[in-house]
């Protein structure tokens, strides 16, 4: 028996259930299709079309070990799945579950004609603690608060234990396309100097990441992971976006090798994962949570037409408020943010700047290494107030408050911003006014004004 894995948000050999099932079987023949071409997938961003490159790049290294190769493909899934999978003469073809309604409408039109041509095809769950049609209200609809979601996934069966990697991987090559030609990385300009400091894509960095996560950051997590200027959470977003680890396995270590965390920073640890399946089933509902408001009243919001140039000093750090600019101008060196400060940058964004959630959302998309189909529309809705379970309206973050509480000593912003480096009032350098930083693009005071009157007429209306 020979059958085709095809690789998807999944990226890893250890707990890969389509993996593990096809070994388990016979010979196999790993490929991954990059499919720019089928309507409705949503192309990868800038940061991550890198990330992708180096994370294909050590799996491929990999299998290599292992004897086997990587098979690359471009082109529409629909046609390229069952053109791989007849030139090898396979008898079956497996892979693990997407949720979008684009990739999954993908994923059964392919079930249904691989099934008609005589293939064995078996779909499996690998990137979600819980399937998202799994966990419902006693009325069977889905869930829009957190909590009692958490809740009910917690009062669910615990999830599974990871699999390991198969003990023995074999099967024949077939034709594969170079890597390089893909052009996934960034050239004239090349961007990307501050990623490679940074990131270190692939399976084993991601578990190493989790192991130094485990032994040096969870013990105290509760409160460092509210602290931009600290390593205080895991980073391992971009490596849970693109599945180089699992849900699974992080859930098994975390609940196994943090004899010294203190329950506390366990449950929120754990609760944070739980945000992530969350977001997944509020995609899986609702297939157009990054077009189209949840709330639909919020289709009335008076969004200001953004002028250009101030949406460059919000996308580039110019907006001569530090916490907003420091946060940004990490997201561009490094391809992630701090999560307070994503919260900030993106009420200032909404709320103080009235730009439409949707701009700040495509920003985001092709600037963050971690850049997900649900996590990043559900949590730019969630600040915009129009999303489920979404921040309350009044709830303007302000940037001033918020980095003299979270970065009271200013080594965030002094990293982040070298113009404030020797400035005596870090947090509101217009006091002393400091030369090559920004004045403030707005009046704080008003615009936050201005917000709260546009949300009291949605309200009243
Ligand atoms: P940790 O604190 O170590 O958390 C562990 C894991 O839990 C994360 O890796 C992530 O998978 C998950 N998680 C944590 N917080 C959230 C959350 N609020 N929602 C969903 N999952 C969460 N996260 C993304 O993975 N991709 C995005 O595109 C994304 N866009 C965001 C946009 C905005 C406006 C905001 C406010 C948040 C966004 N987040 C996004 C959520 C969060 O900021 C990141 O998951 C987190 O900062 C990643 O760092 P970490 O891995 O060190 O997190």
């Amino acid at each position: 028996a020979l059958t085709v894995v095809w690789l998807r948000d999944d990226l890893r050999l250890a707990d890969n259930p389509a993996l593990h099932a096809a070994a388990e079987r016979g010979e196999v023949v790993v490929c991954y299709v990059l499919d720019e071409v089928s309507e409705g997938i949503r192309p990868l961003g800038g940061a991550s079309r890198w990330w992708l490159h180096h994370s294909l790049t050590a799996l491929g290294a990999s299998l290599k070990e292992r004897g086997m190769e990587l098979i690359l493909r471009s082109g529409p899934a629909q046609a390229v799945v069952p053109r791989v999978a007849a030139e090898c003469e396979a008898d079956a073809v497996f892979w693990n579950r997407r949720y979008g309604l684009a990739e999954r409408t993908q994923d059964a039109a392919l079930k249904a004609s691989l099934g008609d041509g005589g293939y064995a095809v078996r779909s499996f769950q690998a990137n979600l603690l819980f399937e998202p049609w799994e966990v419902t209200t006693g009325s069977g609809t889905p869930y829009k608060v957190f909590s009692p979601f958490w809740r009910a996934c917690r009062n669910r069966p615990a999830p599974r234990a990871p699999l390991g990697v198969p003990g023995s991987l074999n099967g024949p090559v077939t034709e594969s396309e170079d890597l390089a030609s893909w052009r996934l990385l960034p050239y004239a300009p090349d961007w990307a100097a501050g990623l490679r400091e940074t990131w270190d894509p692939g399976e084993h960095a991601a578990q190493s990441r989790l192991q130094h996560f485990l032994a040096e950051t969870i013990d105290g997590y509760a409160r460092a992971r509210e602290l931009p200027d600290t390593e205080g959470t895991s980073r391992l977003s971009p490596h849970l976006r693109f599945g180089e680890i699992s849900p699974f396995q992080v859930w098994q270590l975390a609940g196994a090798d943090s004899g010294t965390a203190a329950a506390g920073d366990l449950t929120v640890f754990m609760q944070e994962l739980g945000w992530r399946e969350f977001c997944w089933q509020l995609l899986y509902h609702q297939p157009d949570l990054a077009t189209a408001n949840y709330r639909p009243e919020f289709n009335a919001f008076p969004w200001q037409q953004p002028v250009e140039e101030e949406l460059d000093a919000w996308r580039y750090g110019r907006t001569g408020f530090p916490l907003i600019d420091a946060g940004m101008r990490q997201l561009w060196h490094t391809g992630w943010m701090h999560n307070r400060v994503r919260m900030a940058a993106g009420s200032f964004l909404i709320k103080n700047m009235m730009v439409d959630w949707r701009v700040g959302e495509q920003w985001f998309w092709d600037t963050l290494v971690d850049a997900d189909p649900a996590n990043n529309p559900a949590n730019w809705q969630w600040v915009a107030g129009s999303g489920a379970d979404a921040a309350p309206y009044f709830r303007i973050f302000n940037p001033v408050t918020q980095s003299k509480k979270f970065d009271a000593d200013g080594g965030y912003l002094r990293r982040w911003i070298p113009e404030l480096r020797s400035a005596g009032n870090v947090h509101e350098p217009w006091k002393e006014g400091v030369s090559g930083y920004p004045a403030p693009l707005l009046d704080l005071k008003a615009s936050r004004d201005q917000a709260l009157s546009a949300y009291q007429d949605l309200r009243q209306a």
